[in-house]
């Protein structure tokens, strides 16, 4: 397995750990507020990092950490992952992982194997083809990867790990009653994150001009979902 980014320490990425954080290269989406396009359009410019690296290091610094979490671009392309995330097992760390859902035998792999703790799902859009195909940068012949998504998320509403369910919430992207439609879609899930945009790095010109999705919206949603979830946080 190769990694294409290294973040050497995170307080944030795993809750209430210290982790390392992991980048592959790839996508199989192409969503317009993307702030990792380098990782996601063109990762054959970046160079490797070996997995081999990366563990040879968490094994002289094992002190130093609680948790490895593998993000991306998406992570469940990279071919290696379970054996990669076995490995850090070895070392005692807890694995976490970040995705788009669209490869829900990879996750149940992983959740079989029991080779994952944490799972952080993105969910773009309202759970039906046009909102999803805006939000996710899809074309009309990647209709098959909502189904993907969807089954995701059934299989992460009853594994036995810790799950965050997160959305960004994007200008003209999603509007408040989308966002309150998304939550109803998600309701009963342990943990759900409405995230604010931020638009320095979108990978779309267009969305870069816009400006962060106003803050009392976002109240107003959570305030009319609260309860519908184990929690309900607002980040950003
Ligand atoms: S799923 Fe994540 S990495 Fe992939 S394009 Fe969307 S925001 Fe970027």
């Amino acid at each position: 397995m190769v990694f294409k980014g290294w973040q050497k320490t995170s307080l944030i990425e795993y809750p209430g750990k210290v982790a390392t954080v992991l980048f592959t290269g790839g996508c199989s989406f192409r969503c317009p507020f993307c702030y990792n396009a380098p990782l996601v359009l063109d990762p054959g410019a970046i160079p490797d990092l070996a997995a081999g690296t990366v563990l040879s290091y968490l094994e002289a610094n094992r002190r130093l950490y609680q948790a490895v979490v593998v993000t991306g671009g998406e992570p469940t392309l990279a071919p290696g992952l379970p054996e990669f995330f076995a490995s850090v097992g070895e070392l005692g760390l807890l694995r976490g992982l970040e995705t788009n859902g669209s490869a829900p035998e990879v996750l149940r792999g992983l959740l079989a194997a029991g080779l994952v703790e944490y799972v952080a799902m993105d969910v773009k859009a309202r759970l039906d083809w046009d909102a999803y195909r805006r939000a996710a940068g899809l074309a009309e012949s990647q209709s098959g990867l909502l189904e993907q998504v969807r089954a995701s998320i059934a299989i992460l509403r009853s594994a036995p790990i810790e799950v965050e369910f997160r959305t960004t919430a994007v200008p003209g992207l999603h509007s408040e009653q989308d966002l309150l439609d998304l939550a109803g879609e998600l309701a009963g899930v342990k943990r759900f994150v409405l995230q604010r945009f931020e638009p320095a790095n979108a990978a779309a010109p267009e969305l870069r001009r816009a400006g962060p999705y106003p803050r009392p919206a976002l109240e107003a949603v959570a305030r009319k979902a609260s309860g519908w979830f184990g929690a309900l946080e607002l980040r950003g």
